[in-house]
């Protein structure tokens, strides 16, 4: 069973919620919180095996986050998958060229969303590699 850590960086509480739940009853362990700074702390004292980012957050969005994530030894490993309502092109291409390792709009659908969690888990680290 699933049992993996992953921390939910969100700060729509029903969209946490949704998250949360839909995670959990596939067995994941999770950990949330409502804003990027918050986040990095916690991906530093937590390490979870991924990392669910808004990108519009009160204070520093996702893709600020991504990149001090990126920037810190401890957490440059920890996959992050994007979880944004941008539905504008051109805000897809900046999410992408970011570096995320995935993506995935709001709302949510279930299914593709479980199956990018769980094909961004089996994916072999991008640690290391130069950005
Ligand atoms: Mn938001």
């Amino acid at each position: 069973m699933a049992e993996e850590l992953i921390l939910i960086v969100e700060d729509n509480e029903k969209n946490r919620k949704l998250m949360r739940d839909v995670l959990q009853f596939q067995g994941y362990r999770t950990a949330e919180c409502e804003n990027a700074e918050h986040g990095l702390r916690l991906a530093v004292e937590l390490a979870p095996a991924l990392i669910l980012m808004d990108i519009h957050l009160p204070g520093m969005n996702g893709i600020e986050a991504l990149g001090a994530l990126r920037a810190d030894p401890a957490t440059r490993g920890i996959p992050v998958i994007a979880v944004t309502a941008s539905v504008m092109p051109q805000d897809r291409q900046m999410v992408t060229s970011a570096g995320f390792d995935a993506y995935q709009s709001k709302p949510i659908n279930v299914k593709e969303f479980l199956k990018a969690v769980r094909e961004t888990l089996d994916r072999p680290s991008k640690a290391g590699k130069s950005p």
